[in-house]
């Protein structure tokens, strides 16, 4: 009966910026190394202080929201959002209500069946990150670490446009590599960067289950499970839980693999939102050049993809893999000037030689190897292992011009292995590739393996 069920998901991502300032004052956004360390009377909700908001933070809202096709207002203003918590020290945080920075695009991502899907995004609109409450084990007191607190943090909402788990997934990982290419937010999930909450009800025919909120999902891999898990749950209650209204919220509960409701979901209307009086209203259009920073924008995930697979003729597998690392497609490129595309890609992705060469000597390699001076087993057992230990390409390419004798070290390797020669003899074929990789490891990979192996079968008549 399950397929009378239609699910419905949401989705809230919260995304750090990387400023080298918080968002409304002039401490340090970086790693801290104790709590409390970059904090300032702002950061910290001392009365009779004002916000000065941070321009790049903004410039970089704005970006987002030019890569994910939305609108860009004339008009945006901050406004407070009030709540009581220990980690929100002025009791409100400065956010976007009614007119963010940002609103009403779309991200198109590509479901694990290949069909493209648009998924609408409601707003885009900045504010400030909260502090952070430490519980210590056994201790009846928590303690608090203001450093996050006035961290820029963008939040991007979508419209209940996916309908799987693994759609909620493709989204995030989308939305993580834009973020990147854009260079705005590290976006690490694991590292809180980019954080998510995920709305999701099943409806059936005309009645539906109310909305139920999972906060602060913090791997893309909990964000799947977490959905999973709740779909089947409300799947299984339908019946009891159709007929309740308001929205829930939950919590993840990773080891347990389950879900765990926490508190009720304030209505906007709890949260008193009024406009910030200390920070006036912004015209986007008059502080920035809009149509300059959109044809500045990086190549996009989805363009690249295009580029990968029309102009470099590369199978889907390996663009994505060139894709998922930013700085690669780059690099990937100017390799390409001097180089065979199919050769490059394999180099970077099946032997990982990338970032960690320059383009010259990756270009040299592939020359040297495309010319025979050199062997793919060559580069395996040598090369690689060379680069490792910090020697220099052109060192280990002069290396390889010591010439060798190929019939001394396969009469050599014959005699030491007198019991393989003797199977060989016997009929025991296969016997040969063994023979023919101690010949190889021999030339550290020098030699070619068809003329290594016709060599030993003559000897072996
Ligand atoms: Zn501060
Ligand atoms: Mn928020």
């Amino acid at each position: 009966m399950k397929e009378n069920f239609k699910t419905t998901i949401g989705l809230e991502i919260h995304i750090e910026l990387k400023t080298k300032t918080k968002m409304f004052c002039d401490c340090k956004n970086m790693e801290a190394t104790t709590p409390n360390q970059y904090v300032c009377p702002i950061c910290l909700g001392y009365p009779g202080t004002l916000p000065v908001p941070n321009k790049l933070a903004i410039k970089y809202t704005l970006m987002l929201g030019l890569a994910l096709g939305c609108e860009i207002p004339r008009e945006s203003k901050f406004d407070r959002k009030h709540y009581f918590y220990p980690d929100l020290p002025k009791n409100y945080q400065i956010s976007q209500y009614d007119m963010p920075f940002a609103r009403q695009g779309a991200l198109k991502i590509k479901s694990q069946n290949e069909k493209v899907k648009s998924i609408g995004i409601t707003r885009v609109h900045l504010e400030e990150d909260a502090g952070k409450l430490i519980h210590p084990d056994g201790a009846n007191y928590s303690l608090v670490d203001y450093n996050r607190s006035g961290v820029p943090l963008i939040e991007v909402v979508t419209e209940p446009d996916l309908q799987t788990s693994s759609e909620a997934k493709i989204f995030l990982q989308d939305l993580q590599l834009i973020v990147r290419y854009l260079d705005i937010s590290d976006a690490d999930m694991e590292k809180g960067h980019m954080r998510c909450d995920a709305n999701i009800s099943v409806q059936k025919k005309q009645e539906t289950t109310p909305i139920f909120e999972i906060k602060n999902l913090n791997s893309f891999r909990a964000v799947e499970r977490a959905l999973t898990h709740e779909e089947e749950r409300l799947r299984d209650n339908f019946a009891d839980l159709k007929n309740q209204k308001g929205k829930r919220t939950l919590t993840w509960l990773e080891a347990q693999n389950k879900t765990q409701e926490i508190r009720q979901k304030e209505e906007a209307s709890d949260y008193r939102y009024f406009p910030e009086p200390d920070i006036p209203i912004f015209y986007p259009y008059k502080l920035f050049d809009l149509k300059k920073m959109r044809k500045e924008l990086p190549e996009l995930p989805e363009a690249r993809l295009e580029v990968l697979k029309t102009k470099y003729h590369l199978p889907n597998n390996e663009a994505f893999v060139l894709l998922a690392k930013p700085k690669w497609y780059a690099y990937f490129q100017k390799v390409c000037l001097n180089a065979d595309p199919k050769i490059v890609a394999d180099f970077m992705i099946n032997e990982n030689l990338g970032m960690n060469l320059e383009i010259e000597d990756l270009i040299n390699l592939i020359n040297n190897l495309n010319s025979g001076k050199i062997t793919r087993s060559f580069i395996k057992q040598t090369v690689l292992p060379d680069l490792q230990k910090g020697k220099k390409l052109t060192e280990i390419l002069d290396s390889a011009d010591s010439k060798f004798d190929l019939d001394k070290i396969i009469n050599k390797i014959v005699d030491e292995n007198s019991n393989a020669v003797a199977n060989y003899k016997k009929g025991k074929t296969n016997v040969l590739q063994f023979l023919i990789g101690q010949v190889m490891r021999e030339t550290r990979g020098q030699a070619q393996a068809w003329e290594v192996a016709k060599k030993l079968k003559e000897v072996l008549k």
